[in-house]
């Protein structure tokens, strides 16, 4: 099966061009000056649209436990809803939980995933119980395909590690040539100020950004950034939400250090004036680290401009506003923290070229090519170039569309942005050659998405 992509503008990290793309079963065979390509079984007609690799979200918790409850997307629904948006890969989180080996983790996660997935994907692996055994289970980890481990900062008692724990962490990083995630916000005063707060009678979904402040983001990135430096290991800082744990990434990665980081489109573009919704409403915007004052907004655009920020990824993790968010009335702390997002990213990182601030070249390698390199994928994934998988979605950039819970297909009952006015929109998905979401019907499946062994970061000096 042969399907010629015609007359669009191909975009990549190094700008944009016009040319055709000729498809051969999974994989592209050519990209090639327009009219030169001729014989295929299927043309589709790009005209007008943009021709650019599949997205890659390299967050995202689909049912994923979180005190007593689960994120409402199964990986059914969650990349269902990431492939109507242009996301054709996507690397979740396998979480182990304490006292439980690393491997028998990813037995299960493979388990939840296994025949469910609309698209690629991949895992990344959450330690939290560090120990002798864990540490050398690492190892098998990278051999199977898994090359980067999460740990937290936040959440004593739960996911949080101590800071000798992640020392031998990254120590077992550095000789396996993984990458540590970090959760990098300070979670013992964290613990201290929530306690204070609830203590006083101030229970509202605000007091969760109040008693988070970005001061502690900032101490917690430049503690997880020492102690890479300390023992030689990657680091990769995931959601960084505020000014002063940037101003530390940009820092380390001036002196050359292998740090990186990542944001979300929810920082960019919500704040805390909306988790002081009243009536409770702002439990829906609340995930972790929070949402930040508007001026936070400004510096984060500028650290994508800068590469200082190099992957804007979702943190994907849907909690329904009826039956879960509402855990958390009157307690703030017991409300479930994450936000839907998967289904937007592209769309609102497009926005973010149309407002002028990211080029492009720019969209496409935040939120394709490099989360591609990074999580060792490249050139399998995030470009496209023959002999590449045929993720590929024709985007065209002068629809409007306005984003709402009644029209998403993500299995949760709110949307962050609803009635947001967009310019720009997904019009044709394909996933390895097959085309999975065209003219506003989707003709994917459950099982169609394999699971992505991954070789190495390809960005580490
Ligand atoms: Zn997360």
């Amino acid at each position: 099966m042969r399907i010629l992509i015609k007359g669009g503008t191909v975009l990549s990290t190094t700008g944009v061009a016009e040319a055709d793309v000729l498809v051969d079963g999974e994989t592209i065979a050519a990209v090639a000056a327009p009219g030169v390509l001729e014989q295929a079984d299927t043309v589709l007609d790009a005209t007008g649209r943009y021709v650019l690799p599949g997205g890659i979200d390299a967050h995202t918790h689909m049912e994923m436990p979180f005190g007593g409850t689960f994120s409402a997307d199964t990986f059914e629904t969650g990349t269902r809803a990431a492939a109507w948006g242009g996301t054709t890969t996507v690397i979740d989180f396998a979480v182990q939980a304490k006292g439980t080996s690393l491997m028998s983790t990813l037995d299960k996660w493979h388990e939840k995933a296994d025949g469910d997935c609309a698209i690629d994907y991949g895992f990344h692996m959450i330690v939290s119980d560090v120990n002798d055994a864990t540490l050398k289970e690492m190892e098998s980890c990278v051999d199977a395909g898994v090359s980067s481990f999460k740990m937290f900062m936040a959440y004593p008692g739960v996911f949080y590690s101590t800071d000798g724990e992640i020392l031998r962490a990254m120590q077992k990083a550095t000789d396996t040539g993984s990458m540590i995630m970090m959760h990098a916000e300070n979670g013992i005063a964290i613990d201290q100020l929530v306690a204070q707060a609830l203590a006083e009678g101030r229970g509202e979904p605000v007091q969760h950004g109040l008693t988070r402040p970005p001061e502690l983001e900032g101490e917690a990135t430049s503690r997880a950034i020492t102690l890479a430096k300390v023992t030689g290991a990657p680091l990769y800082i995931v959601h960084l939400s505020a000014a002063q744990a940037l101003a530390a990434v940009a820092g380390a990665r001036n002196e050359g250090q292998n740090v990186f980081a990542e944001t979300c489109p929810q920082y960019l573009y919500l704040s805390i004036e909306d988790l002081a919704k009243p009536d409770f409403e702002g439990a829906k915007y609340v995930a972790s680290p929070p949402l930040r004052p508007k001026e936070h907004q400004r510096d984060l655009w500028r650290g994508l401009r800068t590469n200082d920020l190099s992957v804007v990824s979702t943190d994907h993790c849907p909690f329904c506003f009826k039956d879960q968010k509402e855990l958390g009335r009157g307690d703030f702390a017991k409300i479930p923290n994450g936000m839907p997002g998967v289904e937007h990213r592209m769309d609102l990182l497009h926005q973010g070229v149309v407002a002028g601030e990211i080029s492009l070249a720019r969209w496409v390698e935040t939120c394709s090519t490099t989360p591609a390199r990074m999580f060792g994928l490249y050139p399998r994934k995030g470009v496209i170039a023959p002999g590449s998988d045929a993720d590929i979605v024709l985007y065209d950039p002068a629809a409007e569309q306005t984003i709402s819970a009644r029209t998403h297909h993500m299995a949760v009952d709110y949307s962050a942005y609803e009635g947001m006015r967009i310019t720009g929109t997904v019009t044709t998905v394909l996933s390895r050659g097959r085309i999975i979401v065209d003219g506003g019907e989707y003709h994917g499946s459950a099982g169609h998405g394999r699971f992505l062994t991954r070789d190495l970061c390809q960005y580490l000096n």
